[in-house]
């Protein structure tokens, strides 16, 4: 069996009755149907309060950011929080809640996407930098504040102070 891939040019056609254009191969009927990025921020607690990456070349009145990135192709946006948790703090984490969850259309790079907020609580390992940033845990009253093209993060904490505040 060939898995080579036809080498026609592909054309940009509307293919079905949805009115969108869409690459696709006029020889061997492949389509291109491209799909929104999945992102994950997390909202980990520990007993001394909230973890924060402060990332290396954030400005000084905007130091903090919480963790997470992109789910990987195939990934469960779960087990991306978990997975970005760690690579990013060094601790293992439980995910305790959904706070909610976002789409976001206009992302020059990687395009539109779809945020998802965790909050989670870390249950072993022990803090590590990353590349990321340094590790740090504020109290509440202490965090930082998030830079405001740091969307995700900043919409996490909102939502987790939103739960706090209605005391459910
Ligand atoms: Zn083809």
């Amino acid at each position: 069996m060939s898995t080579a891939l036809c080498v026609k040019k592909l054309i940009v056609n509307v293919i079905n009755d949805d009115n969108i254009d869409r690459r696709c191969c006029s020889a061997c009927g492949w389509v291109h149907y491209p799909t929104n990025a999945v992102g994950v921020v997390v909202l980990i607690t520990t007993n001394d309060g909230i973890v924060a990456i402060l990332p290396h070349h954030a400005p000084d009145q905007f130091p903090a950011a919480l963790p997470g990135g992109h789910a990987e192709y195939g990934e469960a946006p779960e087990d991306a929080a978990i997975r970005e948790s760690f690579e990013e703090t060094g601790l293992h984490i439980e995910i305790t809640s959904c706070l909610g969850w976002e789409f976001i259309p206009h992302i020059a790079y990687p395009g539109p996407m779809i945020h998802f907020y965790f909050e989670a609580k870390a249950v072993s390992g022990e803090i590590v930098h990353s590349e990321e940033g340094r590790v740090h845990v504020y109290p509440i009253e202490d965090f930082p504040p998030i830079a405001p093209e740091r969307q995700g993060s900043r919409k996490t904490l909102e939502l987790y102070m939103e739960r706090l505040n209605s005391g459910s």
